[in-house]
């Protein structure tokens, strides 16, 4: 029996696994979990943590979610795939409800026509398809996208290229033409950016991965008028914020604007990967036959967990969930040693660290730290934690883990600061 194949000591099997087998673009991660349930997540050992990171804000509705698993586990066994040469059912409900969840919402634009919907296998295929639909809806000459500096939007080709973080450009080069990025948050700076070469804004109403930035309301309302006074197609990426997360159905609503384009992806499928794109009419029109496509998207294995996922999410009124959450987890964070401030939405919240009280550990260091300690966050900056839960964690969960969280920080404290 060779004793190299599989390492079996402390938590090193899957990382010596992992180590020899996989391509390091993700580092070695330093955990293995093998099962979760709800807020808690366990390891290879058996060592139990809470997750208030969700895989990314996409287990929306906790680990292993009954009605969840128990629709994909019916629907393994009735039909998985034909293609999108034919209608397959699970799909049909999903399209409905995100259209009629999209058009609510104050401002939303309830009473106005029905829109189209595309779906994707992830995030950046769903922003991928939105730049394709608006380059084809006005065609080459105003093919030009502008994005904001800081923005995240994906990995591919063309949503690398309109991710706002020029250093992830730089090893890729040379990428598709015509993206723009303008300063966040700041109306003039998007109307610089505009040529007559522009024909679409790509926003997120909340920048997630950039450090969650929320978009001030009075800047998503500008660009609205905007696009609006210059014929602009309005792509709102709604990846991470969507279906509930912020405390509304989706970003956008807090600023009570109506986009033309709409993409969503990570808590739809909650795990399951399945992405979308809502487009009003219109802008839907540029797509016929032939113009985009993918074997996968919308299958019926990853539509039937949206479908279940939107069903739970509506009779919990998930966007309430996460504002009663937020509000309560916010009150939690400012209240700890070292945190300076709670900024986000909803259940996307960052806790803005002050390193001199926390002996000079950054964020990741500190979310490392956290990780030992039994509770996941991530490190969304140098400076700032973020924190993404589950929209269904309890309140107890809620103190759990921010209890874990104050004697990571005060441990640092004292350790660093003491020698020092
Ligand atoms: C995660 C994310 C993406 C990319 O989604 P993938 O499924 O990883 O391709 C795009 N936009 C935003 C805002 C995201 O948070």
């Amino acid at each position: 029996m060779s004793s190299t194949s599989v390492a079996t000591t402390g938590t090193g099997s899957g990382r010596e696994r992992w180590d020899r087998i996989m391509v390091g673009n993700y580092g070695t991660p330093p955990v293995t979990f093998v099962r979760g349930s709800g807020t808690e997540l366990f390891d290879e050992d058996g060592r139990r943590y809470l997750d208030f990171l969700c895989g990314l804000a996409v287990t929306g509705l906790g680990h292993a979610h009954p009605r969840v698993a128990a629709a994909l586990a019916d629907q393994a066994g009735t039909l998985l795939h034909v293609s999108n040469l034919f209608v397959t059912e699970p799909q049909l409900e999903v399209a409905e409800r995100l259209d009629r969840l999209v058009r609510s919402g104050a401002g939303g634009g309830g009473d106005t026509e029905t829109g189209r919907v595309l779906f994707q296998n992830s995030g950046a295929e769903a922003n991928e398809a939105a730049i394709k639909m608006a380059r084809k809806y006005h065609g080459r000459g105003r093919h030009g996208v502008v994005a904001a500096f800081r923005s995240f939007h994906g990995r591919t080709m063309a949503t690398l290229a309109a991710t706002g973080q020029p250093e992830k450009h730089e090893p890729f080069q040379p990428l598709p033409e015509g993206f723009r990025h303008a300063a966040w948050n700041d109306l003039d700076a998007l109307e610089h950016a505009l040529d007559p070469e522009v024909g679409a804004v790509l926003l997120e109403p909340l920048q997630g991965e950039g450090g969650v930035n929320p978009a001030d309301v009075a800047y998503l309302q500008g660009v609205r008028r905007i696009c609006d006074e210059r014929g602009l197609v309005l792509i709102m990426d709604e990846v991470q914020t969507g279906l509930g997360r912020t405390g509304a159905w989706f970003g956008f609503h807090h600023a009570g604007i109506r986009p033309d384009v709409v993409t969503m992806a990570k808590g739809l499928g909650n795990g399951v990967p399945i992405g979308a794109v809502w487009a009003t009419a219109e802008v839907a029109s540029a797509f016929g036959p032939g113009d985009h496509g993918s074997t996968f998207a919308g299958q019926p294995l990853a539509a039937s967990a949206a479908r279940e996922v939107l069903r739970v999410l509506e009779e919990l009124d998930a966007p309430n969930l996460a504002t009663e959450r937020g509000d309560e987890l916010t009150g939690l964070l400012e209240a700890l040693d070292g945190v300076t401030s709670v900024r986000g939405l909803g259940l996307l919240l960052a806790a803005e660290l002050d390193l001199d009280v926390l002996g000079g550990r950054t964020g990741p260091e500190l979310a490392r730290a956290c990780l030992d300690a039994g509770l996941v966050v991530n490190g969304v900056t140098p400076t700032a934690l973020r924190l993404a839960p589950p929209l269904t964690v309890s309140s107890g969960e809620l103190a759990e883990g921010v209890s874990i969280l104050s004697s990571v920080l005060a441990a640092g404290g004292q350790e660093q600061g003491g020698a020092a």
